[in-house]
């Protein structure tokens, strides 16, 4: 086993995986603890305890679901319950090592831009699909950021003005429509509106992943929600192919490990139709990610590393 140049945390809404990596990204030490919620103390008690059981010394990097300005400060996150921590400040205290806190989309596509299937491209759009929709992009060869750590968040984009309502207050975000929890919705609107058969019925909770299995026994209800879902998601896409012009666009989280088969080419073929140009140039491919639930911590030991120059 080779040493560890980095650590990386990605911080789950349970749980917290932590992996060294060697200077070639590879993973050569591996973690897991259950995420302390609404308490900041315990938070990076955990960190620390992970980080150290792996390697000593090496940069970390952390990923989170929320906001997460460049500076480390965690603005919000809600699936933890807490805002304003300054947890890159905080670890480096107590690690003595530098530490380098990001949105856990944004760290993600970090791993999947170096060591992933984005690697060799200078251009990488990427969207999650999950309980939610978040998404990051690499713009000629930067991580992009933004003001607030907010650049790329195809989620909230809006496909559909006056659609339906999402988690973020406002109305046809994309998230209201290709979430996991999104196409469970959809499929239960669809059933109480109508007496179309499917195997669906039988069923006393509906969820996204039970859509989807549907969707792959052809059951024809099922089949058309997640074409739906996948059309919403061309439309979204549309938007960010257009300001960014990537080489790929990357589909990543836990939603579309099943469902990519179905949904990733309705999108691929809305991208393709409807982009500017789309008849002088070659559409980006919309391409499953490659490194899994791993992305996040990968991609977070990566960052860490690379923003202290190691
Ligand atoms: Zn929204």
């Amino acid at each position: 086993v080779t040493a560890p140049v980095a650590v990386g945390v990605d911080v789950g809404g349970t749980k917290l995986l932590a992996l060294a990596v060697d200077a070639d990204g590879e993973v050569v030490g591996r973690q897991r603890l259950t995420t302390p919620r609404a308490d900041a103390d315990a938070l990076v008690e955990a960190l620390v305890e992970a980080a150290s059981e792996l390697a000593s010394g090496v940069p970390v990097g952390v990923g989170v679901a929320g906001i997460v300005t460049r500076e480390g400060d965690l603005r919000y996150a809600p699936n933890l319950q807490l805002q304003d921590v300054a947890l890159g400040r905080r670890l480096e205290d107590e690690l003595g090592v530098r530490a380098a806190v990001r949105n856990d989309v944004t760290v993600a596509l970090h791993g999947e831009w170096q060591v992933g299937a984005g690697r060799g491209s200078d251009d990488v759009v990427m969207v999650t699909l999950g309980t939610g929709v978040g998404g990051a992009v690499v713009a000629d060869g930067r991580l992009i950021e933004g003001a607030h750590g907010l650049g790329g968040e195809i989620g909230h984009i809006p496909v559909r003005d006056g659609g339906r309502p999402c988690p973020c207050g406002n109305r046809g975000c994309l998230e209201a429509y290709a979430s996991g929890t999104a196409v469970a919705a959809l499929a239960r609107e669809r059933l109480e509106d109508g007496d179309e058969h499917s195997a669906l019925r039988e069923l006393d909770e509906i969820d996204g992943k039970a859509v989807t299995l549907a969707a792959i026994d052809d059951d024809p209800l099922a089949l058309e929600v997640l074409r739906e879902s996948g059309y919403w998601l061309g439309v979204g896409l549309v938007a960010l192919v257009n300001i960014f012009d990537p080489e790929v666009v990357l589909i990543g989280g836990g939603a579309a490990t099943l469902s990519a088969p179905i949904v990733l080419p309705e999108a691929e073929g809305i991208v393709a139709e409807r982009i500017l140009g789309a008849d002088h140039r070659d559409p980006p491919p919309v391409r499953r990610a490659a490194l899994g639930d791993d992305a996040g911590a990968i991609g977070a030991a990566l960052l860490a590393r690379d923003l202290a120059g190691a």
